[in-house]
């Protein structure tokens, strides 16, 4: 494989929250795995040192306020809480939700921005070579609804595209090698074609571009805060 430039982003690394919406989250909410990805912004930035990707960013904001994974259009986007604050207070609701959406479409366009610039930088050797590996850090709660989940990391990606196929076998055998017990899963807990950031960016920038996210068993990191 020729050398492709990486990118690494944590949509849900943090639990906080802008001052326009402190009032509508519980706090103890916010120290939940509703709020943000437990221990995936300890793992990204390690993997940010180690790795030096060409880009690479974070989410400052929690999933609450907008969830940066989701296209904004999706209703899930935005939180339940808006409602509670939309009954108190509808002028501050539009307001957040107003910020919440600029602060949305920064964060996207900075990364699109990027790969837009990088792919058209960049002749490609080959037609079916990928540029640019997306790597997007997340975690999962061991449990849901009473549910437990066993695995410890999964590695979503969209199985129709080859490139994405090859990269996915290439992470989980370098995991198997380094961890032989630990438990590897494609699509899982979630679809890698479930609307998201490498779903819509898959879309914008055709096979140039690769996106996986790995999702880990937040039973792994709870020793990392
Ligand atoms: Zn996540």
């Amino acid at each position: 494989m020729a050398k492709a430039i990486l990118i690494l982003t944590c949509e849900h690394a943090s639990n906080k929250l802008p001052a326009a919406f402190k009032s509508a989250v519980p706090a103890d909410v916010l120290e939940t795995h509703r709020a943000y990805d437990i221990g995936a912004v300890q793992v990204f930035r390690k993997l940010v040192k180690f790795a030096k990707p060409e880009f690479y960013c974070e989410g400052k904001f929690s999933r609450l306020f907008v969830d940066l994974n989701r296209t904004i259009t999706n209703k899930s986007a935005f939180s339940e809480y808006y409602e509670a604050l939309e009954a108190r207070d509808k002028a501050a609701a539009e307001k957040a939700k107003a910020q919440a959406t600029a602060y949305w479409n920064e964060y996207r366009a900075t990364i699109e921005k990027f790969v837009e610039t990088a792919l058209k930088s960049k002749t490609r050797v080959a037609k079916s070579e990928p540029e640019i590996i997306h790597l997007g850090i997340h975690s999962f709660t061991p449990e849901l609804n009473g549910k437990v989940r066993n695995t410890d990391i999964g590695i979503l990606y969209d199985p129709n595209r080859p490139q994405e196929r090859a990269y996915a076998n290439v992470i989980k055998a370098e995991i198997k090698r380094l961890y032989p017990a630990m438990k590897v899963r494609f699509n899982y807990p979630y679809k890698g074609t479930s609307d998201g950031l490498t779903t819509t960016l898959r879309k914008k920038f055709g096979p140039g571009y690769v996106g996986i996210e790995i999702e880990i068993n937040q039973k792994l990191l709870s020793y990392e805060r």
